[in-house]
């Protein structure tokens, strides 16, 4: 990992499963379950492939590094489709509205999240 001029790296991702909770910290705790596990074990073997094919030697993999945590406040659940809550004038507009998990990267769906509920809120979308 500190050697990256010589170092190809391939990194893993893998669509999860929603799950997890939020502790009173404000922090994320997830447990991955075997199929999960498994999922990312088999990407692990496919880029091992790639960068053996690639001339790689002392080929390792890390821990698990990193996740995009969100679904806590889900449209259809906590807001609604214009992202309002039960209260007026309190929207959320950020990963914690996407409701189903991703598997993708979500910044483009933020943007245009974003976007969107600006519009709604200067009065431009015709929604309700
Ligand atoms: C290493 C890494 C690589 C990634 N690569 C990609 C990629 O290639 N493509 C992609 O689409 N996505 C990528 N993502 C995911 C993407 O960055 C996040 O999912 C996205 O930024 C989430 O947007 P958000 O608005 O929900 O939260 P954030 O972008 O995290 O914004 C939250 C903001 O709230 C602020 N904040 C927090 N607490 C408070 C507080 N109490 N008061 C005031 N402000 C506060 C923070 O400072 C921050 O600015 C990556 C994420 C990581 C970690």
């Amino acid at each position: 990992m500190f050697s990256r001029r010589n170092t190809l790296q391939i990194m893993v991702k893998a669509r999860d499963e929603l799950g997890g909770r939020l502790t009173d910290s404000g922090g994320v705790r997830k447990n991955l379950d075997k199929n999960e596990k498994q999922k990312l074990l088999r990407g692990y073997e496919r880029a091992r492939a790639i960068l053996k094919k690639a001339g790689a030697k002392n080929i390792f993999k890390t821990g698990y590094l990193a996740a995009h945590p969100g679904g806590t406040v889900k449209i259809g659940d906590l807001v609604d489709a214009n992202l309002k809550t039960e209260y007026d004038n309190l929207y959320v507009c950020d990963c914690s509205v996407i409701p189903e998990a991703w598997g993708l990267p979500p910044t483009l769906t933020l943007i245009g999240l974003g976007k969107r509920l600006a519009k709604h809120l200067a009065g431009e979308s015709g929604s309700s």
